[in-house]
């Protein structure tokens, strides 16, 4: 039975991309081989990348002063990265907006002076805070733009101001829920980074986005060779073996992107399902959203029922996702960390798959009125 993936990540990829991966997957387009079983330095494989890239580019209108990579290591490794070769006079800003931020900032405190400059923790994170323009004397600062867990997401994107060096203070960005969910102006940041598990591949690539001048000689001392930008940008993502079978699968994601309207296309689809399930979230009498509205996710949407005694919600939520899994919609239990439901509706989920639940989430609540 085909069912309905709501996962975070590794999440629902479109099925029209699958089918094409299953019938190249023994010979990739005659060359008899496996994109799995090529070398990553052989004029086969060399074609796959640069369509990746050449794709991304395209689709996210990246500038030529951008450099991209493919690495690894997932979005987790550059909360270290981002320190380590960006750190100058020694100070970064962090806004929290939930779990990946803070790791972000536990990590880069390891390496510098990490500030955190605002925080929506007074409300349990279910807001993004008002931060219109980050000033100081800041070697960057960084923004988690779409909150997976909390189902929070940036409708701004922060201005800088002067650092130490007289030049606008780079802004960073963890785009990992939301890359291509909607058009992104890449020129407004210095550096953005993706685990690609969500919108673009199957869990073994990271991308990088990285302006060219950032790239510097001079990481913190003892930043090993593979943590340096440097080495990547240098040898085209292929200092070492770069994920490979990842990156072609990004490629028919990209190409899929593009036909159904590249990133303004996804947009609209994004909306309208999210949309669709919010309606119903805020007229419903048994669950709601905990999010508020100008801070919303269109990726990612935790939701609880309105039972109020703890003990009642718990097992009502984990009625809720036992059968649900039994209706074919999987994946709907809220993150560990914080419980309760959450959908994620990333960019290859149908519409059906939104109207499958709510008819799932009426019947359940009918069943309890
Ligand atoms: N940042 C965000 C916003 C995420 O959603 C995740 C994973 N869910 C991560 C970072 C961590 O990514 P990875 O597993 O690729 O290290």
């Amino acid at each position: 039975m085909k069912v309905y993936n709501f996962s975070a990540g590794p999440s629902v990829l479109p099925e029209e991309v699958l089918q094409t991966a299953a019938a190249q997957m023994c010979d990739w387009q005659g060359s008899g081989q496996s994109v799995m079983e090529m070398s990553h330095r052989s004029k086969t494989f060399e074609p796959i990348i640069q369509n990746t890239e050449n794709l991304l580019r395209r689709l996210m209108h990246i500038p030529e002063n951008y450099d991209v990579l493919f690495l690894q290591g997932g979005a987790s490794t550059q909360f270290a990265m981002v320190p380590m070769n960006l750190k100058k006079g020694g100070k970064a800003a962090y806004v929290n907006t939930g779990v990946w931020s803070k790791k972000a900032l536990a990590e880069a405190k390891k390496y510098l002076q990490a500030e955190e400059i605002a925080s929506s923790q007074d409300k349990n994170f279910t807001y993004i805070p008002a931060v219109n323009k980050i000033e100081g004397d800041y070697d960057y600062a960084h923004i988690t733009l779409n909150n997976t867990i909390m189902g929070t997401h940036w409708k701004h994107i922060p201005e800088t101001g002067k650092g130490l060096d007289g030049k606008s203070i780079p802004l960073v960005s963890d785009i990992s829920s939301c890359i291509l969910s909607e058009p992104l102006d890449v020129s407004r940041f210095a550096l953005l980074y993706a685990g690609a598990q969500k919108n673009l591949a199957p869990a073994g690539v990271t991308l990088v986005i990285i302006r060219k001048d950032l790239v510097t000689d001079n990481p913190i001392d003892g930043t090993p060779t593979m943590l340096q930008y440097k080495t990547h940008t240098e040898n085209a993502s292929m200092y070492n073996t770069p994920p490979c079978w990842n990156i072609y699968m990004m490629g028919l994601v990209l190409e899929w992107i593009e036909k159904n309207g590249g990133a303004a296309g996804m947009k609209e689809r994004n909306e309208k399902k999210a949309n669709l399930f919010y309606d119903y979230l805020d007229k419903s009498d048994f669950y709601f959203s905990p999010v508020e509205k100008n801070s919303r996710s269109l990726m990612n949407i935790p939701f609880l029922t309105r039972e109020k005694d703890a003990e009642k919600a718990a097992l009502l939520n984990k009625e809720f996702v036992s059968e649900a899994e039994k209706a074919g919609l999987v994946n709907l239990a809220g993150h560990r960390l914080v419980g309760g439901m959450r959908a994620s509706l990333y960019n290859a989920m149908d519409i059906q798959g939104i109207h499958a639940l709510i008819d799932f989430m009426e019947g359940f609540a009918k069943a309890r009125a």
